[in-house]
């Protein structure tokens, strides 16, 4: 088993890494405290084909693939989240449903202009009253003719709301399993669609430079062609895309738990207390250690994930632990560097103010801490 990077991948590394450095670094601060799309940043991230990585070049990708893209998210997230979310829930939320389960003619409307980065497309899963428990969808679409009609809501869905937004996809109930259980269907829902309402963006504790908002559908009717897929597929659809979501989450997490390591070597070394750098004390140097120790082994956990889903072979319980340990330990990373740096690392005018702020949702996002046990429990046969 080798997990050292290829030269293709270890250049794709280095690329982000400088891009984050240079262009993100230096104007996300601002971004982040007045909650604005960092556009621009955007914009470029398209340039560079971020957005494309994990898709085929016949659809407008890069040819590369799931692993690329998590190496893209954890360097940017080294940097900052926002901008890492947004690629994140773009790519991995928003076009990869387009691209794995839609028809020729839905991938050949949206793909070329999602994986460009000109648009963004959201994934409307969570609901005001069904989040861990996505199978309590409320939403309904109904088929009208040649139309379906939705009614219902959805809650803090990513890149829902931006000036480049182009679409949603929305899980919907579509009718009764004949076990009784509900039919749930995925819908494309073209941004401007009448009946369709963008809430204006949450006040958020973190990501604050990234969209996120709450959408409502009042007989909101789109073509029935917008349907993606198989009706009846949408638990299986929205599985898939989590499951393969958890690995690129965990992936932003290292970043950030990185980025923490990073943050913290610096301060320790600049920062005098007593007569010394602060980093000349123990007490520090074993803090540092163990954030390394933290970043490195959740680094492993989802390399291991990302070459299982890459292989085809069964990656479920190991995206769960990747997420599951990525999660936790960039909460503990954010919380240390915090530590090491003092009052000012309670200052909003440190990278670190901004990593704790942007750690909890970790445990939150893309399937709690606690659903994440309900999924390895599961796979255990328990
Ligand atoms: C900034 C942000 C961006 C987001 N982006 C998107 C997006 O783009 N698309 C999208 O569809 N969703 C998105 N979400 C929603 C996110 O995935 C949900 O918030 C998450 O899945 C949890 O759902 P919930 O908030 O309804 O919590 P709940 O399901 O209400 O859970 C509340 C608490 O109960 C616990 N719990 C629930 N059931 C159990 C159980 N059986 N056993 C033990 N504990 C349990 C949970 O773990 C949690 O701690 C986003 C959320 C945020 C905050």
């Amino acid at each position: 088993m080798d997990f050292r990077l290829t030269d293709e991948q270890a250049a794709l590394r280095e690329s982000v890494r400088d891009f984050a450095r240079e262009v993100v670094a230096p104007v996300i601060a601002e971004h982040y405290e007045q909650h604005t799309f960092p556009y621009e940043v955007i914009r470029q991230m398209g340039k560079m084909g971020l957005f494309g990585l994990p898709f085929a070049e016949e659809h407008g990708g890069m040819g590369g693939d799931y692993f690329a893209l998590c190496l893209a998210l954890e360097e940017l997230a080294r940097v900052d989240s926002s901008v890492a979310i947004t690629l994140e829930a773009a790519v991995s939320l928003g076009a990869m449903p387009i691209y794995r389960f839609g028809t020729d003619e839905q991938k050949a409307t949206w793909l070329p202009r999602l994986l460009s980065g000109e648009a963004l497309a959201g994934f409307g899963l969570t609901e005001p009253g069904a989040g861990s428990d996505a199978g309590g969808t409320q939403t309904r679409a109904v088929l009208d003719c040649d139309e379906w009609v939705i009614n219902g809501s959805k809650a803090f869905i990513t890149n829902s709301g931006t000036d480049i937004t182009a679409m949603v996809t929305v899980t919907a109930v579509t009718g009764t399993n004949p076990d009784g259980s509900k039919e749930l269907s995925t819908i494309i829902v073209p941004t401007g669609t009448p009946g369709f309402t963008v809430a204006p963006g949450y006040s958020k504790v973190g990501w604050t430079a990234s969209d996120t908002h709450e959408l409502t559908f009042d007989d909101c009717r789109v073509p029935a062609a917008n349907l993606l897929g198989t009706r009846g597929r949408g638990f299986a659809q929205f599985l898939r895309i989590l499951d393969e979501g958890r690995i690129a989450i965990a992936a932003l997490a290292v970043g950030l738990a990185q980025g923490c390591v990073d943050e913290s070597i610096k301060y320790a070394k600049e920062r005098h207390a007593f007569g010394r750098p602060v980093g000349d004390n123990q007490a520090i140097q074993f803090k540092i250690a163990d954030m390394e120790l933290k970043a490195h082994t959740a680094r492993l956990a989802y390399y291991d994930a990302a070459a299982r889903m890459l292989a085809g072979e069964p990656f479920k319980r190991q995206a769960a632990i990747a997420k599951l340990h990525a999660s936790t330990i960039a909460v503990d990373n954010a919380r240390e560097a915090t530590q090491i740096h003092g009052g000012y690392g309670f200052m909003n005018e440190y990278p670190v103010a901004r990593f704790w702020r942007d750690s909890k949702i970790l445990e939150i996002g893309e399937g709690t801490s606690e659903v994440q046990r309900m999924i390895i429990a599961r796979d255990l046969g328990l």
